[in-house]
């Protein structure tokens, strides 16, 4: 046992037996029950909320809470229950102090990682029976499909002063910071159909008007802060016909709220303006996907991981993440949240890998954390 009180063995058994349960994005209701009964059987209150039925999942975001019997004010740790795919019958390989899965799947340290390392941590308070502020523990599902969970989470309750989300590759000691905000954009071109050997000069090809707003689109990276991608295009039937329809979809991120909307602007200008050339018509959506988030250094919830890192000997950093996460939402809500790195390396690859000592770290990162928080 460590001087945390984080157990080390327990909590390696604990990451295995979370690794086995299958549990992908709005499928989550497995390790939600393995879970609630845990956090039951150690004396927290245990509710879902209702962002499966919003979503189309099985469960809603977990949201447990314990009251540590220390008057401070409460503290928020969270992490996503749900894993990219493929996950089915993972072969789980344990070698020189890592895990991994045998490569035809991912391993899905991604997040249990974070979700082991929770659960330790109120093992460790409860078995030491030592007083600990009130703390409030989300698990989030579907947060792989575009954080789903998070934004449809039901805050009713929460008073988190702070939060913090185990939930990001790299060694344990970097906390995130700052993270951009996300649009999407849908669009559709219509143009006109011909027959292509026949009748072309009849044809307005949607492809080619596509092709023109593409070509002259600001995309990659933009600077430092802002990205942008056209991810996704669908169009045509076949070679002999004009193609009448394309769909077309895109992305845009930045920290900055004023780049974000420049950029987006300047996509859909493109789409206008090819449309326009060329007698086509564009029809365009933008959609908000997650707002940014961006905590100065000297923030409560910096300064309590800062703190807690160095009283472990890890020199803290932190850092910008280019993407969305449950943070992103739960700053939103008023609830101040850095995102901590947890250890695992190649997330969403299948040699994605967890070590052993960081996993142990992140465990007792957050545990001083809780500990510390009331003093920082
Ligand atoms: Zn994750």
């Amino acid at each position: 046992m460590s001087q945390t009180g984080i157990n080390r063995e327990r909590l390696l058994a604990s990451f295995v037996e979370l690794l086995h349960i299958n549990a992908t994005s709005r499928r989550e209701g497995p390790i939600a029950r393995h879970i609630e009964a845990i956090l039951t059987e150690l004396g927290a209150s245990v509710r879902h909320d209702n962002a499966g039925e919003a979503i189309g999942g099985e469960v809603g975001n977990l949201i447990a809470r314990l009251d540590g019997g220390l008057d401070a004010p409460a503290l928020l740790l969270c992490a996503h229950l749900d894993t990219i795919e493929p996950t089915e019958a993972l072969v789980l390989r344990r070698e020189k102090g890592a895990f991994a899965s045998d490569g035809t799947t991912i391993l899905g340290a991604d997040d249990r990682a974070g979700v082991a390392a929770i659960l330790e941590v109120v093992h460790a308070l409860t078995e030491q029976g030592v007083p600990y502020p009130p703390l409030e523990l989300v698990f989030t599902v579907a947060e792989e499909v575009g954080v789903m969970g998070s934004m449809a989470l039901d805050t009713t309750g929460l008073t988190a002063a702070m939060g913090f989300v185990p939930d990001s590759s790299g060694a344990v000691g970097t906390i995130i910071t700052r993270a951009p905000a996300q649009q999407k954009l849908e669009v559709t071109i219509h143009g006109k159909a011909a027959h292509a050997g026949m009748a072309p000069e009849q044809g307005i090809s949607a492809i080619t008007v596509a092709a023109r707003a593409i070509a002259g689109m600001r995309q990659g990276r933009i600077d430092e802060e802002t990205t942008a991608n056209i991810g996704v295009i669908h169009g045509g039937k076949a070679t002999n016909i004009i193609a009448d329809t394309v769909q077309i979809e895109g992305e845009a991120r930045s920290r900055d709220p004023r780049k974000l909307e420049e950029q987006v602007a300047h996509m859909v200008a493109c789409f206008e303006a090819a449309a326009e050339e060329t007698g086509a018509q564009a029809e365009i959506t933008v959609l908000d996907v997650y707002p940014a988030f961006n905590l100065a250094d000297d923030a409560p919830a910096v300064l309590a991981a800062r703190v807690a890192a160095t009283s472990l000997g890890i020199q803290p950093l932190t850092a910008a993440t280019g993407g969305g996460s449950d943070a992103n939402f739960l700053n939103a809500r008023g609830i101040p949240t850095v995102i901590l790195s947890s250890g695992y390396a190649q997330p969403h690859c299948t040699d994605e890998r967890q070590d052993e000592e960081e996993l142990v770290r992140l465990a007792e990162w957050l545990y001083l954390i809780v500990r510390q928080a009331a003093h920082t």
